[in-house]
């Protein structure tokens, strides 16, 4: 006698027909499911049924249940994927060697063995034949239309699979499709084990493996199969009925009877906020029924996100990124500090990347959180280039100058002091020594994926021990999925092969990439957030499924990666020509079930609205006879218009007044004003900067540092101007160059530098040139300090100070200029320059008359502090190798003096500092931007 086949209702829940016939059965029942989640409610149901004694049935999933074959009837066990790749790669080492082409290496091999291995699980599954492969390789040798790699592919895959199951077998592992095949040559009275019934549930499509294995199985009697829908409407359904030998059941068509909403938002914040609004009055009771179905995992965060303000009784089934968990971020910063080392010398931003971690900066090493975090913070400090201190600015570092580095180690110490309590410097020493063991060091001789494994298990062991990430369940699933890679680096040929580390890293590195976790939470109580696959045989009264785009669901790959779909049906393998049917069949199978039905999309240009949605409304209006019939109900972000907050004015109390009084005035002080009095009080009163980062890329204020130094070393003070136009001054110049260029700390490690050096080596040549061409005696200085004051008209004095790049002098005057690595204005004085500056100076006015003050006051300053006259004055401009000259008429300088007199006044009187209209234009690109309300 043989098995049976059973038709159920798409209407019907699979759950609770599948837990009525077992609860029915008296013998010992196996039941197959595509997934693990629907035991968990036929289990339930169960329970709630167990009022008469009957047999458990014991669960498997496809895949689990031929495992379960092989192991019972074999030696064989399962090859894990890090294996089963190598083996692919000395397979195709051995046997085609020609495939490998420049991917000499297994890390960059890699990706292409895992294609390869997925491609031989195909033709296994599909079962082709041996001859069928031989056909592909004659068609391979006239050559199919795909790249030369691929045909190559084509010709030898019959080689390489079979030398590949060689391997395995002499190893006694076996892959999944190896299984399969396997398990169809094993006796049918042995592949049902000690069963009485095997219930296979709601199967769709079949691989021919699959079919030939449960034949046998309903050859023998043994086997039922649940078909959920109507066969007559899926050709993968027909084909079971077809391949079982038995006829199609006379169905009669029910009607759909959910209430269906469609709703447009914009984008995947505005589809989450909707979903949280249509939610939010559901009872506990209600979201026990609701399944929120995302079919793009991207859209998930703002899911989450969105469904958590109103409830936290939801549980998420579709896989949250593992990138994004503290976890694995860092261990990706860590394997990037690797990758970007040279020697013993780590880049500075990779290192700061690891040591700012969340996990890593809290740890406690000494038993105290506070210590690693001041330790991090000093080492930052001390790495930023404006530190002053010897590892300032330092692109590349090696521990041991850190640690060898007393300042730092003293700094870290009083640091520690102030917000724990006394540490000695050689606990700091140790405990930083100890950081950059498990962090960096330990890493750098890895050349196998066994000491990885060990680096690797130990530094979750670590972080475990020492920080906080155990409290948060992301970071406790992302842990315990290292840990198992971990375990799985540890056995096997692969395990103890020997790499260059960067090999061992990068290959890491892709296994790890895309991993995803479960987030912990009931799948069955409240509401469930769930893939479409894992919707797999469930049913739920409220159905919403969000994020309905065409290219999301159905998700049909367009391509697969390596062998075209063509080639692919030319050898059999269908799967790739079922993908639409398979997903039209689960998403038609649970909106079925729904009584309310919810979709969402994105209205925009970019997306296109899914075609499920399209034949949802097309029947609907077939059926109605009516074209508007289906309403589409848009979703509108309120638009929160934030009012502009006021800009806030900031009180000069008798403590500021005292401080501005003896302030030491400069040009910039006096420019930062003219620009915006609320500039000012933040630069030069509250002294607020913007902090610069580690590694930051080299700034503008760096190459003006070099270009300043160079000159004042070669164009140095005293120097005659005749001495330029030499041969021997000439090569002093671009030898002081080469010098200077090549110790820079900045430059030294810098693969763009030898760009800057041209760059830079272009300029100096030009003012070299330019030099020459000025008539001049001698350099008289060269940033040269000077100190004075000025009397206001109010009769206070206030102090001044200036650095004056460069004074040359004819022997007689002197002139003063102001070297400008950057942009250089076009005039320094307006046309309308009288007009603007009338006697009741206004400060909009002035900066609209003269776009700084710094040359009349640096003229001021030096003629009271030396008595000599100053000729001329100018913006010295190394981009182009020219002067631009302040006008020389004395009354526009001595405007200009009385309008700094005035503006020295009007900061020292007033009850506070207030924001200006007209200082408006500023505020885009101006760094307080954000506190300055
Ligand atoms: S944001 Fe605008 S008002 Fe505030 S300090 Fe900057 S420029 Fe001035």
């Amino acid at each position: 006698m043989s098995g049976k086949i059973l038709n159920i209702d798409v209407h019907e829940s699979i759950i609770d027909f599948t837990a009525d016939y077992i609860s029915k059965s008296d013998k010992k029942t196996a039941l197959i499911s595509g997934g693990r989640r629907p035991f968990l409610f036929i289990k339930k149901k169960l329970a709630e049924k167990q009022k008469k004694a009957f047999f458990s049935p014991e669960f498997f999933t496809n895949d689990g249940f031929i495992e379960e074959i092989i192991f019972d009837n074999t030696e064989l066990i399962k090859i894990s994927d890090i294996e089963a790749t190598f083996m692919i790669f000395e397979t195709v080492k051995n046997e085609s060697p020609q495939l490998l082409k420049d991917k000499t290496s297994f890390a960059s091999f890699m990706e292409w063995s895992f294609e390869i291995l997925s491609f031989i699980e195909q033709l296994d599954l599909e079962n082709v034949s041996e001859d069928k492969l031989k056909a592909v390789k004659a068609n391979a040798e006239i050559g199919y239309d795909v790249p030369e790699n691929i045909n190559s592919l084509l010709k030898n895959i019959f080689k390489i699979r079979k030398s590949f199951y060689n391997s395995m077998e002499k190893s006694s592992k076996t892959t999944k499709g190896h299984s399969f095949l396997k398990a169809a040559e094993i006796e049918s009275n042995l592949l049902a084990g000690n069963f009485d019934e095997i219930i296979l549930m709601s199967p769709f499509y079949l691989h021919k493996v699959e079919i030939e294995i449960f034949k046998k199985i309903y050859n023998a009697g043994k086997l039922t199969v649940f078909i959920h829908g109507n066969p007559k409407k899926y050709e993968a359904l027909m084909q079971i009925y077809s391949v079982f030998g038995e006829p199609l059941p006379d169905i009669e068509n029910k009607k759909d009877e959910y209430k269906l909403n469609i709703y447009s938002a914009f984008d995947d914040q505005s589809q989450g906020a909707l979903l949280k609004n249509l939610i939010s009055g559901y009872s506990e009771n209600d979201l026990d029924k609701t399944a929120v179905i995302v079919p793009d995992s991207k859209m998930l965060q703002s899911v989450i996100s969105e469904i958590s303000i109103v409830t936290d009784r939801y549980n998420v089934s579709a896989g949250y990124p593992a990138e994004k968990t503290p976890v694995f971020s860092l261990l990706n910063a860590i394997i990037e500090a690797q990758l970007s080392r040279k020697g013993e010398y780590y880049y500075s931003k990779d290192v700061m990347k690891v040591l700012t971690n969340p996990l890593v900066k809290n740890m406690e090493f000494l038993g105290e959180s506070s210590i690693s975090r001041t330790a991090v913070y000093k080492i930052e400090e001390a790495l930023n280039q404006y530190s002053g201190n010897c590892l300032s600015g330092r692109m590349f570092v090696a521990f041991k100058e850190i640690i060898g580095e007393k300042q730092i180690i003293d700094e870290i110490s009083l640091a520690v002091n102030e917000v724990w309590e006394y540490t000695a410097p050689e606990e700091i020493m140790k405990m930083l020594k100890e950081i950059f063991d498990v962090f960096f060091t330990s890493w750098e001789k890895i050349e196998t994926l066994n000491n990885l494994s060990y680096i690797l298990s130990e530094l979750l062991e670590k972080i475990y021990s020492l920080s906080v990430a155990a409290n948060y369940s992301l970071n406790a699933e992302a842990t315990e999925l290292l840990l198992s890679l971990a375990k799985e680096l540890k056995f096997g040929e692969v395990s103890q092969a020997k790499f260059q580390n960067e090999d061992v890293l990068n290959t890491f590195k892709k296994l790890i990439k895309n991993k995803r976790i479960v987030l912990p939470g009931s799948p069955l109580k409240g509401l469930q957030i769930l893939g479409l696959l894992e919707s797999r045989n469930l049913s739920f009264e409220n159905v919403f499924i969000v994020g309905m785009i065409d290219s999301a669901i159905p998700a049909v790959k367009k391509e697969y990666s390596l062998i075209p779909k063509d080639i692919m049906y030319a050898l059999g393998i269908e799967i790739a020509k079922k993908e639409l049917e398979i997903q039209q069949y689960h998403f038609d199978r649970l909106i079925s079930g729904a009584k309310n039905l919810n979709l969402i999309y994105p209205d925009n240009d970019k997306d296109e609205r899914s075609r499920f949605i399209e034949s949802l409304i097309w029947n609907k209006q077939f059926e109605n006879k009516d074209i508007n019939i289906v309403k589409i109900n848009k979703f509108v972000l309120p638009k929160f218009l934030a009012k502009q907050p006021a800009k806030r004015k900031y009180a000069k109390t008798k403590k500021i007044r005292e401080y501005l009084k003896n302030m030491s005035y400069t040009h910039s002080k006096i420019d930062a004003y003219l620009s915006c009095k609320l500039k000012f009080y933040f630069m030069h009163v509250l002294i607020l900067d913007e902090r610069t980062k580690v590694g930051q890329e080299f700034s503008a204020v760096d190459i003006g540092n070099f270009v300043h130094s160079f000159l004042k070393d070669t164009l140095c003070e005293k120097l005659d101007s005749k001495k330029l136009q030499t041969l021997e001054f000439e090569k002093e110049y671009f030898k002081k160059f080469e010098n200077s260029f090549d110790n820079s700390p900045h430059f030294k490690f810098r693969e763009d530098a030898f760009m800057i050096k041209e760059v830079l080596l272009y300029r100096m040549k030009n003012i070299l040139h330019y030099e020459r061409l000025r008539s001049y005696k001698n350099i008289y200085g060269c940033e040269k300090k000077y100190y004075s004051n000025i009397k206001t008209a109010s009769g206070e004095t206030y102090k001044f100070n200036c650095r004056i790049d460069r004074i040359d002098t004819d022997g007689e005057n002197y002139m003063i200029f102001d070297y400008k690595t950057g942009a250089a204005p076009g005039s320094i004085v307006s046309n309308k320059y009288f007009d603007l500056m009338s006697n009741n100076f206004d400060r909009q006015n002035i900066k609209k008359a003269v776009s700084s003050m710094q040359l009349p006051l640096y003229k001021n300053i030096f003629e009271k502090e030396t008595d000599f006259a100053v000729l001329e004055c100018g913006i010295y401009d190394i981009k182009k190798a020219e002067i631009i000259k302040f006008p020389e008429r004395k009354e526009i300088y001595d405007k200009c003096i009385d309008a700094v007199r005035s503006l020295l006044d009007e900061i020292n009187t007033g009850e506070s500092f207030e924001f200006d209209e007209e200082d408006k234009v500023n505020c885009k690109t101006c760094k307080y931007f954000y506190i300055c309300t």
